[in-house]
């Protein structure tokens, strides 16, 4: 292997990491499950950088695990266990906002820009980023955009893909693909962007992004409410999805998860007594202060009460009390981590499925595990649950993970049957790879290992990631 000494000579000594205690938070990921043994960590600062980085790379005969804020649930961001060997490729020096145009509506960031800054500059120009979800604080517009990223306005403005209007790319032998552009209408060709958005890494680096913004939310309006069933959260969403306002959230939580999030937030206060078996969140917006939103609100709730799909509502009376209810959301995944080891599935199905897949779940991973404990979250609006089974207290992860492990198969086989997805939004990565073998159309697969062939022959880029 060429030393290290070279590619410093590129970024600089400090951007070449290979001390343990430097390398070690770069080696596990955010859920520990997933270990691996980087050489370096390598950290460019600029996309001229990147080439040179990749190119070195390709003569050390290193393979390249990108990676942003390393938040993602699907262990794509730390090298294969068992894999060759491998530098990780930090990109979180190139985190400069090129370009912002609110009368264009788009912003132009580079990759290792933090996602809340990139929502910051957005509201600085009275605009809106729409991305939002629990990680938004560390996760990167390259990881965001490399997982395809949802989270919980998703319901309103689509997936991170929906977002992008151009991307720059290195390749794995060091060419820059410079299709970093504002246009709305280009029919050009295939939209090659889409191979990188969802790529998880494996075909190339993004090192930045155009994107669309949105018009700023003037009014918003937040409930918390207590609903007796899925199949009455499901009615409530067709009534606030005609209600007149924007639906940008609506979200579905089992009791076992606000209890969970209950005492094990930090200053998490849940607005309604845990006595419902599920309750939903759900955000009205409009981008006008003219909308009537509240009335919006209390009528559509009104209606729904008097309909029985609603037991309890607290609406939100400041915007204190709101961050709240978002707060409870964002600061679950962290407090189900400190409850414990738990088997998670990232499942969807088309919205209208929703219930008849929770009263599957319950009825055969309940058979299967009882003493296990079932929790379901998740964005309701866009059919996606993530459901969970918690180990019983004192079972250490290895345990739970052997005895419960196929509670995921069996998940991921409901929501197929059902018309749905088995990697919803946080990708492939080491986790999934046997979902994708056991799931995936096999001309899709086919497709995916020519693309690969084609953009990474020498399959030096994020190798062990999502192809199975
Ligand atoms: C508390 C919490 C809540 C979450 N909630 C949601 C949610 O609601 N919705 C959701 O979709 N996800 C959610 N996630 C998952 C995670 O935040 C997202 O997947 C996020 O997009 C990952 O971004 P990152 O910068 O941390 O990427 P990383 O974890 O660093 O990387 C993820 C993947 O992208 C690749 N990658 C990173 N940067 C680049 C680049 N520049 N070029 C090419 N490849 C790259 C990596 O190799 C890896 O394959 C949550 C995570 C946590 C911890």
């Amino acid at each position: 292997m060429q030393s290290l000494a070279a590619v410093a000579e590129v970024i600089g000594p400090a951007n070449v990491l290979s001390a343990p205690e430097d390398v070690a938070p770069y080696a596990v990921d955010w859920r520990n499950a997933y270990r691996g043994t980087p050489v370096a960590v390598l950290r460019p600062g600029t996309t001229q950088e990147v080439a040179a980085t990749m190119r070195w790379c390709a003569e050390a005969g290193l393979t390249v695990v990108p990676a942003g804020g390393r938040t993602g649930l699907a262990g794509a961001a730390v090298p294969a266990a068992n894999g060759p060997p491998a530098v990780v490729l930090s990109l979180e020096r190139l985190n400069r906002i090129r370009a912002i145009d609110a009368r264009d509506f788009s912003i132009v960031a580079e990759a290792g820009c933090v996602v809340q800054t990139v929502q910051q500059a957005a509201a600085e120009a009275g605009r809106l980023f729409p991305i939002q979800w629990g990680a938004q604080g560390t996760a990167q517009i390259g990881g965001m955009l490399s997982t395809n990223a949802g989270g919980i306005r998703t319901l309103r403005w689509g997936n991170a893909r929906e977002l992008v209007l151009g991307l720059e790319v290195v390749l794995p032998d060091g060419r820059v693909l410079d299709d970093l552009r504002r246009v709305r209408k280009d029919n050009s060709g295939y939209a090659l962007r889409h191979l990188f958005i969802g790529g998880e890494g494996t075909l190339g680096v993004i090192t930045a992004a155009a994107m669309r913004l949105q018009p700023a939310v003037k009014r918003v309006e937040t409930a918390f409410v207590a609903v007796p069933s899925p199949d009455a959260a499901l009615s409530l969403f067709s009534r606030v999805m005609e209600s007149g306002a924007e639906v940008i959230a609506f979200e579905l939580c089992a009791r076992y998860c606000m209890a969970i999030a209950a005492k094990n937030g930090v200053g998490l206060r849940i607005p309604l007594p845990l006595e419902s078996p599920w309750y939903v969140m759900l955000e009205l917006a409009a981008a006008h202060e003219s909308v009537p939103l509240r009335a919006i609100m209390e009528d559509t709730l009104a209606a729904a009460i008097e309909a029985g799909e609603v037991d309890d509502a607290a609406i939100a009376e400041s915007e204190a009390q709101r961050q709240m209810i978002w707060k409870i959301r964002e600061d679950y995944p962290e407090c189900s981590r400190m409850e414990g080891p738990s088997i998670n599935t990232d499942t969807a199905v088309p919205v209208s499925a929703v219930p008849e897949f929770l009263r599957q779940v319950e009825r055969e991973v309940g058979a299967r595990w009882p003493e296990g404990l079932i929790s379901a979250i998740g964005h309701a609006g866009d059919g996606n649950i993530h459901v969970s089974l918690h180990a019983p207290a004192g079972m250490d992860r290895p345990s739970w993970v052997a005895r419960a492990g196929g509670m995921e198969p069996l998940v991921n086989a409901i929501a197929v049957s059902l018309g749905g997805s088995f990697s919803a939004e946080h990708g492939i990565g080491q986790s999934k790879r046997h979902a994708m073998a056991t799931h995936k159309n096999p001309v899709a697969m086919d497709l995916m290992r020519a693309v690969k062939a084609a953009l990474d022959p020498e399959n030096r880029m994020n190798p062990g990631k999502v192809l199975p």
